[in-house]
């Protein structure tokens, strides 16, 4: 099954230098994609993503964004925003 995430092109990703690793967007995520890390949620799982915006929405820090390619590692993750 190919996942929304997939076929809109757009995967949530972490602004680390925002993100206070508080688990909000881990714990809200539908399809369990999210993974928590001591520096914030990693997209473990991104063909399960739906892409259905409700970890970025419940972000109180305005960490999540959206990016047209899905992660490598989770240190691609930590290195904050590329774009
Ligand atoms: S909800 Fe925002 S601040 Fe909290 S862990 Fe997720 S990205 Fe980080
Ligand atoms: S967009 Fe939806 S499915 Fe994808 S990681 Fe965020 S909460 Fe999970």
């Amino acid at each position: 099954m190919i996942s929304l995430a997939a076929v809109v092109q757009q995967w949530p990703a972490l602004d680390s230098r925002r993100c206070t690793a508080c688990g909000l967007c881990v714990t809200i995520c539908p399809t369990r994609c999210l993974s928590a890390t001591p520096w914030g949620p990693w997209l473990a799982r991104p063909l399960d993503c739906l892409a259905c915006a409700a970890c970025i929405s419940i972000c109180p820090q305005q960490a999540l964004y959206w990016r047209s390619i899905p992660p490598e590692s989770p240190e691609d993750e930590s290195s904050g925003r590329t774009e």
